[in-house]
C-alpha cells in the first residue's frame, strides 16, 4: 500500500485527487487529510478513506471536526502546528493543494521527511523557490509539478537534455475578461471575475486567471522549477485551453502537450509517475475542435505579467512580497473594497515601497524572512486600501 496525504483535501484540487485515489482503494493508505472550514466534507472524506488524522487549519473549527469524527477512531486536530505535524507523518506521496502562501510551511515539512511532494500550490515556488528546491535536494525528496502547464512542460521534457531547451511557452485562456473592452474592467464584479471560460477551479485562482496574476505566478514557478532564464519563458493567450504548454528546443522543434481541461490529468500524472496509467479524463476530438488559436497577451490588459518579469529580475524576497500583496489585494477585491484593476496597482505600490523603505527584500531566503515579508506586504496593502477609502 502506498501511504498518501492530501493537504487542502476539501478544495478543487483536493477533491479531484480524492476522486482518483478512491477509484483504487486497495492501492492507497491515507495518512492525513487537511482542510479549512468545510468540516462536513473533511470529516466525510476522512471516514470514507479511513485517514489516520484529519486537520482543519482553523482552531475555531476543532470542536465541529471532533464531533463529526466521533467514534471513527480518526484523530482530529487544528491549527498551524497540527498542519506541520501532519506533514511530518510518514507518507510516500503528499499532495500540496492548500491555496496561497499557507501551503509553504507544510510543503517544506513534507520534503524534510523525504516524501514525494505533488505541487499544486504554486505559491510555494513563487515565495521560496531556491529554499524549497534546496530542502528537496538535502532530504532526497522529489517535487512533481501539478499545475497543468508545468506538468505539460515536465512531460514534454521526458528524455530530453535541459541544455537543449531554448524556450518554454505556457498558455493562458485569457480568463473571464479576455474580450472585454479595457475601459470596462474597472466595473468588473466579483461574480463576473469568478466565472472561468474553460476550467472549473477554486474561486481565488479563477479570479487570478481573469487578472492573469495566476499566469504571473506560473511564469515565476516555471523559472524556479525548470531553472531557465526569465527571457526563455513566453506566455501565449490560447482561448481553447487545449495546448497547456510547449517546449522549444535548439533545433527549432516545439513539443506541445495537449489535453482536455481536467486537472485529474496532471494530478494523475504526478500520482502514477514515472508510469502512465489509465485516467478517467475525456479524450480530445481535434477534428471537432477544428481550430486552435494563439495570440500575444496585451500587458495593458494584464499588468500582472509585467510585474512578474520585474520580480524575476529583482530576485531576493520579491516573489514572497509579490504573492502576499496579490493575495491581500484579492481579499479586498472579493470583499468589494477595491476595483478589479486596483489589485495590480496595489501590488506594484507595495513592491516599490519595499524597494524604497526596507532592506528586508534582500534578506536571506529563510522561512522566517518569507513570513516576515509576507506579513508586512499584507499590512502595506491594507494601508493603501484604507488610506484610499478614508
Ligand atoms: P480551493 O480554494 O478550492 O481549495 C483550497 C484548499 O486549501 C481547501 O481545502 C481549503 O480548506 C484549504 N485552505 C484555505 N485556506 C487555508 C489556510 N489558511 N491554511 C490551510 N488550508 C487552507 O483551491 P484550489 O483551486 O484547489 O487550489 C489549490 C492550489 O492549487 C492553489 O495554490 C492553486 O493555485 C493551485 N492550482 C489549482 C488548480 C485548479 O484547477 N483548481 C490548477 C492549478 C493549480
Ligand atoms: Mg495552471
Amino acid at each position: 500500500m502506498r501511504k498518501v496525504s492530501i493537504f487542502g483535501a476539501t478544495g478543487s484540487i483536493g477533491q479531484n485527487t480524492i476522486d482518483l485515489i478512491s477509484r483504487q482503494p486497495d492501492t492507497y493508505d491515507v495518512v492525513a487529510l487537511t482542510g479549512g472550514r468545510n468540516i462536513k466534507q473533511l470529516a466525510q472524506d476522512a471516514k470514507r478513506l479511513g485517514a489516520d488524522v484529519s486537520v482543519t487549519a482553523f482552531d475555531d473549527c476543532l470542536e465541529d471536526l471532533r464531533a463529526a469524527l466521533a467514534g471513527s477512531g480518526i484523530h482530529a486536530a487544528a491549527g498551524q502546528a497540527a498542519l506541520i505535524e501532519a506533514a511530518a507523518r510518514p507518507a510516500d506521496w503528499i499532495m500540496s493543494a492548500i491555496v496561497g502562501a499557507a501551503g509553504l510551511a507544510p510543503g517544506i515539512e513534507a520534503l524534510k521527511q523525504g516524501a514525494t511532494l505533488a505541487l499544486a500550490n504554486k505559491e510555494t515556488l513563487v515565495c521560496a523557490g531556491p529554499l524549497v528546491l534546496d530542502t528537496a535536494r538535502q532530504h532526497n525528496a522529489r517535487l512533481l509539478p501539478v499545475d497543468s502547464e508545468h506538468s505539460a512542460v515536465f512531460q514534454a521534457l521526458v528524455g530530453e537534455d535541459m541544455a537543449s531547451v531554448e524556450r518554454i511557452i505556457i498558455t493562458a485562456s485569457g480568463g473571464a475578461f479576455r474580450d472585454w473592452p479595457l475601459s470596462e474592467l474597472a466595473g468588473a464584479t466579483v461574480e463576473q471575475a469568478s466565472n472561468h471560460p474553460n476550467w472549473n477551479m477554486g474561486q481565488r485562482i479563477t479570479i487570478d486567471s481573469a487578472s492573469m496574476f495566476n499566469k504571473a505566478l506560473e511564469v515565476i514557478e516555471t523559472k524556479e522549477y525548470f531553472g531557465v532564464r526569465p527571457e526563455q519563458i513566453e506566455v501565449l493567450v490560447h482561448p481553447e485551453s487545449t495546448v497547456h504548454a510547449l517546449v522549444g528546443f535548439r533545433d527549432g522543434a516545439l513539443m506541445a502537450h495537449l489535453g482536455a481541461p481536467d486537472m485529474r490529468h496532471a494530478i494523475g500524472y504526478a500520482l502514477h509517475w514515472p508510469e502512465r496509467l489509465d485516467l478517467p479524463v475525456s479524450r480530445l476530438d481535434l477534428a471537432q475542435l477544428g481550430q486552435l488559436r494563439f495570440n500575444t497577451p496585451d500587458e495593458d490588459r494584464y499588468p500582472a505579467l509585467r510585474l512578474a518579469r520585474e520580480v524575476m529580475q529583482r530576485g531576493g524576497l520579491s516573489g514572497a512580497i509579490f504573492n502576499a500583496a496579490k493575495e491581500r489585494a484579492l481579499d479586498h477585491f472579493i470583499e468589494r473594497r477595491i476595483r478589479f484593476p486596483d489589485m495590480a496597482d496595489a501590488v506594484a505600490a507595495v513592491l516599490e515601497r519595499f524597494e524604497a523603505e526596507n532592506g528586508l527584500i534582500d534578506a536571506p531566503l529563510t522561512l522566517d524572512n518569507v513570513k516576515q515579508t509576507d506579513h508586512l506586504a499584507r499590512k502595506w496593502v491594507d494601508e493603501t486600501v484604507f488610506q484610499r477609502a478614508g
